[in-house]
């Protein structure tokens, strides 16, 4: 039996990094964590209260002063789905559509937030045993992961992903705005002042283009030199 491990998974909006997340954590018995659904579920907070102005910009005081009050916890469905809650509301499809979309960037951009989102995901990884995604975990949530993985794919892949994921959630988004979104929210991200998206130098690089489940995996297993299953 080995150690348990935290393998935190950073990269780009749609790049597979959710759906590769839950696979590793329940190969190998361990938490996920989505850490982008708690930006989400920020922003939804901050769009209820009128935080957030027609135009987009963001009343950072009233925002940092409501977070205390900002409770995000994650509960399985009947169907073993993650769900995100906020103050207990089940919020999971509402902090995907492209309202909150729209605004997640400027929200995570909050320093203030960003800590009190940290703090909540460093304590969350204590007992290790996790799978952490997001944009920071490798570098500042858990920079002393013993797995770090970064993960790139195709622009148009990634907004087909979420395209076609919004349509089955009954979406009436169109193509463009999706493809628009990500690529916003690429530049957003790599270019905000605190903590933007960056790869760990000791992160593994792995192009999700084009990749089956299974062909990830794999790359997983041959990464850690063993199989997944068994961990303890
Ligand atoms: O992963 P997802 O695309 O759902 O994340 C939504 C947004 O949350 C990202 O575009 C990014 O602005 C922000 N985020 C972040 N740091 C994280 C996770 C997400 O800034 N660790």
């Amino acid at each position: 039996m080995q150690k348990k491990i935290i393998i935190a998974i950073d990269g780009h909006s749609s790049t597979g990094k959710s759906s590769f997340a839950k696979a590793i954590a329940a190969r190998m018995g361990y938490l996920y964590v989505d850490t982008g659904a708690m930006y989400r579920a920020v922003t939804l907070y901050a769009l209820r209260h009128g935080f957030i102005s027609p135009q987009g910009d963001v009343e950072e005081d009233r925002l940092t002063s409501a977070l205390p009050a900002v409770t995000i916890t994650f509960v399985r469905d009947a169907d073993g789905r993650n769900m995100t809650c906020l103050n207990g509301e089940n919020v999971e499809h509402e902090i995907r559509d492209i309202r909150v979309s729209s605004y997640v960037s400027r929200v995570s951009a909050i320093a203030a937030v960003r800590a009190h989102l940290v703090r909540l995901q460093q304590q969350m990884g204590i007992d290790k045993g996790i799978v952490m995604d997001g944009r920071d975990i490798g570098t500042v949530v858990f920079p002393a992961a013993e797995m770090k993985i970064f993960m790139t794919a195709d622009p148009h892949v990634r907004a087909e992903r979420r395209y076609k994921e919004m349509k089955s959630n009954g979406s009436t988004v169109s193509f463009d705005d999706v493809l628009a979104n990500v690529l916003r929210r690429d530049y957003e991200d790599e270019n905000r002042s605190v903590t933007p998206l960056r790869r760990a130098p000791d992160a593994l690089l792995l192009d999700n283009s084009r990749l089956s489940p299974e062909e990830q995996m794999e790359w997983l297993e041959k990464q850690l030199g063993v199989p997944c299953a068994g961990t303890e």
